[in-house]
């Protein structure tokens, strides 16, 4: 049988570089040929072979209501008739923003902007124009999108600031970015004592979706919040994986229920907002907002920020995911999920160790939950990658990396869990290891 992704995937990589035009869609890490997708309907996309496949990749997020959502299709569908971009100011993009304040109440004001990486982008240089500072802290296995000062490993020791992960990224563009251990208490007050006077903020993945699934424990993220306060410098939370994923209120309003009074001073968000078009949003107090451009002296600009069809998908999105019973929903459907893999490994005596919250899972060829990027990276690439195309040789579609997270939607049933759960039966049974 000819096989039609191998057949465009041949000709995307004679004019697009590697075949993508985003690098984890190419397999490298897994090897084989990627899917070229024809269509998607709720928990399940047809590739151009017209295999099914079920889908917990799900745009790597958005797609929280599975594909082809009636209700958001409808809002789109209107949208698209009015225009589908103007360059001035429309009603629905205050109407999102009203609806994304309602449901994190951190933020007081929101800009928006067309994706993860701009937003993440904006917030860094808001940061450090809001505090006058440009020291910042990351941490290692944390994914902000690709803005060059945010591409960057850890140095040899805790007083050198990072490498550049890129070519192309000079080195004096990382030069005040501290990469510093996830998890790591210690670490994170020897770095405030050091430069807590020079830095803008902490930016971090509250559950960290980059490397997986790994959750920053309450007593490391209290210590965040509490150092920062001291040092005045922003915590920023970016949540462009969890906001709207793993709770209507997106990870803060899970740390804020056990860590009272926190919040974080900015918060980045993006895939779910959009509801799968090109959409993603940063915010805060009204105090650091109102240092943006045009009021304040942070320039920040979008030519198709806030697009009218992008902001009727979102809105229809945020309306749709507060449907009453939808998080308890989709939270018993994911863990259905996550316990029965874990049943399965352990039944095969297989090292296995998973976690979920809300819409979003990961798992792990590991005795126990890594905590930070070196732990994940301790992961069975070669088992893994057995695992994977197992699954996907059988019609389940997961991301094809060890160090990416999972997605449920709401439009997965019992019976499609309960289908990939004996198909991961099947497959990790015959697993080898090398
Ligand atoms: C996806 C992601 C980004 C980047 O968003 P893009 O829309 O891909 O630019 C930034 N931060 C986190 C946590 C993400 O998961």
């Amino acid at each position: 049988m000819t096989d039609l992704n191998q057949i465009y995937f041949d000709r995307a990589k004679a004019v697009i570089p590697g075949g993508v035009n985003s690098p984890v869609r190419a397999f490298k890490a897994v090897g084989g040929t990627p899917r070229f997708v024809k269509r998607a309907q709720g928990a399940y996309f047809w590739d151009v072979n017209d295999e099914r496949y079920i889908d917990y990749i799900g745009s790597w997020g958005p797609m929280i209501l599975g594909h082809g959502n009636p209700v958001v299709l409808q809002a789109v569908q209107e949208a698209l008739k009015d225009g589908f971009s103007f360059g001035a100011p429309t009603l629905r993009e205050v109407e999102l923003v009203e609806e994304i304040l309602k449901l994190v109440p951190s933020m007081e004001m929101v800009r928006l902007v067309s994706s993860g990486t701009e937003a993440g982008m904006s917030a860094l240089r808001l940061a450090r124009g809001a505090t006058g500072r440009t020291k910042f802290i990351k941490f290692e296995g944390c994914y902000h999108g690709h803005a060059d000062a945010l591409l960057v490993k850890a140095g040899s020791g805790l007083a050198t600031f990072g490498n550049p992960t890129s070519a192309g990224v000079p080195k004096e563009v990382v030069q005040d970015t501290l990469v510093l251990e996830y998890n790591n208490i210690a670490q994170l007050e020897e770095a405030f004592s050091l430069y807590g006077e020079q830095l803008a903020c902490v930016m971090i993945e509250p559950i960290c979706g980059n490397m997986n699934f790994v959750r920053a424990s309450v007593e490391f993220m209290k210590r965040c919040r509490e150092l920062c306060t001291q040092n005045g410098a922003l915590l920023v939370f970016d949540e462009v994986m969890t906001g709207f994923r793993v709770a209507l209120g997106g990870a803060q309003s899970i740390y804020s229920a056990q860590i009272p009074g926190f919040k974080p001073d900015v918060t980045v968000m993006g895939k779910v907002i959009g509801g799968g078009m090109p959409l993603a949003a940063f915010g805060g107090s009204k105090a650091v907002m109102e240092q943006l451009a045009p009021l304040g002296p942070v320039y920040q600009a979008g030519t198709l920020s806030g697009n009218p069809v992008a902001t009727a998908c979102g809105l229809a999105t945020l309306k749709e995911i507060q449907r009453p019973g939808f998080w308890s929903s989709i939270s018993e459907t994911t863990e259905m999920l996550v316990s029965g893999l874990s049943k399965v490994a352990k039944d095969l005596d297989l090292d296995f160790s998973a976690d979920c919250q809300g819409g979003m899972f990961g798992f792990f060829l590991l005795p126990e939950l890594p905590s930070n990027y070196a732990q994940v990276m301790k992961s069975d690439g070669a088992l893994f990658n057995q695992l994977f195309h197992g699954l996907l040789n059988k019609g389940v579609y997961i991301a094809p990396a060890l160090y990416e997270a999972g997605f449920v939607s709401a439009a997965h049933t019992q019976i499609d869990i309960e289908h990939t759960i004996a198909v991961a039966h099947e497959v990790m049974s015959k697993l080898k290891r090398a």
